[in-house]
């Protein structure tokens, strides 16, 4: 992983400055006043309940004294805020103090942790807007290359998994080695001799844990690749569940899943199990530092070679707050590892180029005017494999009705797709109105254009807005006048809700024959000068059939259109019949001319319309 990932989660914290400021500054202020709490609980056990006279005594020594060492200067300090007259009055002010610098620490900690949840929803949210905005930029190359499921996990689990290590990484890289650093300043306060020996052990600790997190690194990125697994497998099904229960397959659909989730909770369990070794294997070092600590302040002690109870206590309840924040460090590896396995994927799917762009000041198409032209067209899908297309060239008139027959795979779909740009050329050019289409910008290319494809595509929404799709400006007459053109007026009104009837998903709830109308009704509400047009080959009743078709007649009307056509009435209506065999242009003419020919034309023709 290199170091920029690391630097671009920073960036991504840094953005939201003025949170982490104000979140840090309530940590400063909670960690203080954290020592301040345990450093009075000290005071409480040993001064006030047990050795009260000889605290009088020696707070008048210090008073007196000139030069007080660190420690002694703190325990005056604090003994001139708490001591009263009696212990009583003592314990009275030390109780309402511990109460007051408890109540204030607690704001802190809940300001600390409030504004920095604000900083990570905020990235949340950012990172999802971004991801979002750039995959709409991307080129629909890249959706046959990615997996739908993919893209998904990255979106919702990445992001969550990122933000989870980024407030881990504030947490523990910033607000605990302070924590840590004030609470090692006073044990060295207290007694350096102590201090030395807890900071040579302590660091043994470190060692065993940064082993641990190194191993769990590699294993949650397999874990996520995973559950991206299983989403892809969700998603495919449910898409075609349809398929699955017609073939009967829905025990091997479920064999395949179960397997994917076994995989998953075996990987998982290992995860977990180094994960939750870590706490284990720190406390018990804890342990370890600590009962050597006692055992040696202990005897200082009861020797009496320099060191107080007092003292003693306070270090060993400093002590023992410590070891909280470094076992907290232990696993920030950990965190901080799967969160930057996540912000690596997030930011490669950020980094992926669209491979269609536009040119710097791309022309303005305007309306289409004279002509549609393939010159010379040669294409492949990726770089190096088969030629799909092989020096295609062909002209559309404006006003044309030109219709794409081949058998299938010779590359007719293709042919459409490069008109709007879905793909680019990869050598040879097509020019609309003598524009090269790479010159002209995507938004006004594609404004030009109807595209209705074979599969009907239509969201969860209601008739309306499927057919006012992305032109929700025009008004509902224009709207229903685009249903009555396509055929679709009357059953869209035999609906219980009309226009305002939800469609299901894909539109599940209408029939074959109605979606193709809605989506006629679509493309003619768009009025666009060039039409691609993809027949569908789904056997439809005849009266659905004829509808459709008078449906796409009056889509084709006074248009330029280009038709992969799979109807005979369509064929031979058309002015130009293009015929493509292995993505070549094989012969080109009008019905009558092609069928004399008696060519590759007249043996489609008796193949599919006879
Ligand atoms: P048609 O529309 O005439 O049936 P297509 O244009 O769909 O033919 O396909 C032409 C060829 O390109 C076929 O061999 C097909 O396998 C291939 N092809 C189509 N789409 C893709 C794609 N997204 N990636 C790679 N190859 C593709």
């Amino acid at each position: 992983m290199s170091k920029s990932i690391y630097k671009r989660m920073g960036r991504l914290m840094l953005s939201h400055w003025p949170y982490i400021l104000l979140s840090s500054i309530s940590a400063l202020l909670f960690v203080l006043l954290n020592g301040i709490s345990i450093w009075l609980t000290a005071t409480l056990i040993n001064n006030i309940l047990l050795d009260f006279d000889s605290i009088l005594k020696a707070q008048s020594e210090w008073a007196a004294k000139e030069f007080l060492t660190p420690n002694e200067s703190l325990k005056y300090w604090t003994n001139l805020a708490i001591l009263r007259e009696t212990p009583s009055d003592s314990l009275r002010v030390l109780c309402l103090t511990i109460l007051f610098v408890f109540f204030i620490k607690n704001i802190f900690l809940y300001l600390k942790n409030i504004l920095l949840y604000m900083v990570q929803l905020n990235i949340v949210k950012d990172i999802r807007d971004k991801l979002y905005i750039h995959i709409q930029g991307l080129s629909l190359g890249y959706f046959h290359k990615e997996k739908t499921g993919s893209i998904t996990s990255t979106i919702i689990n990445d992001v969550e998994q990122l933000q989870g290590s980024l407030s881990v990484a504030f947490q523990k890289l910033f607000v605990e080695p302070i924590n840590i650093l004030i609470f090692a300043t006073l044990l060295f306060i207290i007694s350096w001799k102590l201090a030395l020996i807890a900071i040579i052990i302590i660091p043994l600790a470190g060692i065993a844990i940064i082993a641990i997190g190194k191993s769990i690194r590699r294993k949650s990125r397999r874990t996520q690749k995973k559950i991206s697994h299983i989403m892809q497998i969700l998603s495919e099904t449910l898409s075609s569940i349809r398929i699955v229960k017609a073939f009967v397959n829905e025990k091997e659909e479920i064999k395949k899943f179960s397997k994917e989730t076994a995989n998953y909770l075996n990987l998982h369990l290992k995860r977990a199990r180094l994960d939750l070794i870590a706490a284990p294997i720190t406390e018990s070092f804890g342990v370890v530092i600590g009962v050597i600590l006692l055992w040696y302040g202990g005897t200082e002690v009861i020797l009496q070679k320099g060191l107080i109870p007092e003292d003693f206590i306070r270090f060993i309840l400093i002590l023992f707050s410590i070891l909280g924040p470094i076992k907290q460090m232990s696993n920030v590896n950990i965190k901080i590892q799967a969160g930057a396995a996540s912000a690596e994927r997030i930011f490669t799917l950020l980094d992926t180029k669209p491979q269609i762009v536009e040119i710097k000041n791309p022309i303005n198409l305007g309306k289409f005017k004279r002509s549609l032209e393939f010159n010379d067209v040669h294409f492949e899908y990726q770089e190096g494999s088969e030629l799909v297309l092989d020096s295609v060239s062909f002209k559309i008139d404006k006003g044309e009705v030109v219709a794409l027959v081949g058998p299938s795979g010779s590359g007719k779909s293709t042919i459409a797709d490069l008109i709007p740009r879905f793909y680019d050329t990869t050598s040879g050019d097509i020019a609309i109105d003598g524009n090269n289409i790479k010159d002209i910008s995507l938004s006004s290319l594609r404004s030009n254009m109807g595209i209705v494809t074979q599969e009907v595509i239509l969201f969860n929404d209601t008739i309306r807005n499927n057919i006012s799709y992305a032109q929700s400006e025009k008004s509902d007459d224009l709207v229903r006048e685009a249903a009555r053109a396509a055929n679709a007026l009357e059953f869209i009104e035999n609906t219980p809700n009309g226009f305002e009837t939800i469609v299901g998903e894909r539109g599940v709830k209408l029939s074959g024959g109605q979606k193709q109308r809605i989506a006629i009704a679509r493309a003619l509400l768009k009025n666009p000068s060039i039409l691609i047009l993809d027949e569908a080959t789904s056997a439809l009743d005849t009266e659905s059939e004829k509808k459709v078709q008078t449906a796409i007649e009056s889509l084709m009307k006074d248009r330029t259109a280009l038709v992969i056509a799979h109807r005979l009435s369509t064929v031979q209506k058309a002015d130009k019949i293009i015929v493509i065999e292995n993505g070549k242009v094989a012969e080109t003419g009008s019905h009558e001319s092609l069928f004399e020919k008696n060519g590759i034309y007249k043996r489609l023709y008796d193949l599919q319309f006879e």
